[in-house]
C-alpha cells in the first residue's frame, strides 16, 4: 500500500520560480527514502507539500489517504497528526526542559497526563535521553538536541517521520548516531523521508535514494545501489 502518493506535481511560487516540475512518485508504508540532488533542486519544496506547509499549484498528493492539497485549512491538524517532522536546526523550546519539549507535542492534542508521562518516558528512552529529561536544550550537545527533536516527532506515533538535513549541523560521528536513531524508528513501522547533503550516509544506509535535479526526479535508486559519486 503506497502511504504517499505524489501525481503530476508542479510547483511555481509567487516569484515565478518554478520548484517542481511536473513529479511523479509513490512511496510505501515502511519505506526509507533519501532525497538528494544540489542546493536549490526543490528538495524541500517536495517534502513541505507532504505536510502543507506549501501546497501545489497543480496535481495531486496523498498521504495516509488524505487529499493533501484539497484539505482545508481547518482540517490540516488531521494530516499533521500522521506526520512528524525534524529540522536541521532543533528547533527546540530553549526555556523548557527535555521532557516538556517532548510532553508539549502530546499536550496539544489534550492527551491525559498520564498517557503523556508514559510516552514521553518511552519515546525518549528510544532516542536514548532518558537521564537527560530535566535538562534544558543548551545544557545538551547537538546531537542530543536532535534526538529530543527526533523524540518529539515522534511521540504521536505518526506514520510518517520527514527530516530536512537532520545532520546538517552535527559532526560525522554524532550524524552516525543520528542515522541509528532513525533505523530503529524505521524499523518499529515508521515510514521516513530524509533530505540530506552527505552522500556517504546516503551511500551506507543502503536505502531507497530519489535524486532531484532543478525540480524533476533524475534517477530513483533501488535500497543499496546508490554509489557516492557525484550527484
Ligand atoms: P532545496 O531544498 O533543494 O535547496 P528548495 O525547495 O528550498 O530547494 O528551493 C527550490 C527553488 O525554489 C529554489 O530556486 C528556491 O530559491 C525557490 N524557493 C524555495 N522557497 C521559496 C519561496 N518560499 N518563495 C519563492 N521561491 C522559493
Ligand atoms: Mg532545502
Amino acid at each position: 500500500m503506497d502511504l504517499i502518493s505524489i501525481q503530476n506535481v508542479t510547483k511555481k511560487y509567487k516569484t515565478g520560480v518554478t520548484a517542481i516540475h511536473d513529479l511523479n512518485l509513490s512511496i510505501k508504508k515502511g519505506e526509507f527514502v533519501f532525497v538528494i540532488g544540489p542546493t536549490g533542486c526543490g528538495k524541500s519544496t517536495l517534502i513541505k507539500m507532504l505536510y502543507r506547509e506549501e501546497k501545489p499549484t497543480s496535481g495531486k498528493i496523498h498521504v495516509g489517504g488524505i487529499d493533501v492539497a484539497k484539505l482545508k485549512n481547518n482540517k490540516v491538524y488531521k494530516l499533521r497528526r500522521q506526520i512528524g517532522v525534524v529540522f536541521q536546526n532543533f528547533r527546540l523550546l530553549e526555556k523548557s526542559t527535555v521532557y516538556e519539549n517532548v510532553a508539549f507535542a502530546l499536550e496539544i492534542f489534550g492527551a491525559p497526563k498520564d498517557e503523556i508521562h508514559q510516552k514521553v518516558i518511552k519515546v525518549l528512552e528510544l532516542v536514548g535521553l532518558k537521564n537527560r529529561i530535566k535538562s534544558f536544550p543548551n545544557q545538551l550537545s547537538g546531537g542530543e538536541q536532535q534526538r529530543v527533536a527526533i523524540a518529539r516527532a515522534i511521540v504521536n506515533g505518526p506514520k510518517l517521520l520527514i527530516c530536512d538535513e537532520p545532520t546538517g549541523n552535527l559532526d560525522e560521528d554524532t550524524s552516525e548516531e543520528i542515522m541509528e536513531v532513525l533505523k530503529e524508528i524505521n524499523k518499529l513501522g515508521t515510514t521516513i523521508i530524509m533530505v540530506t547533503h552527505d552522500r556517504k550516509i546516503v551511500e551506507r544506509m543502503k536505502k531507497r535514494v530519489i535524486l532531484l535535479d532543478a525540480g524533476r526526479i533524475v534517477k530513483d535508486y533501488e535500497p543499496g545501489t546508490y554509489k557516492n559519486a557525484s550527484y
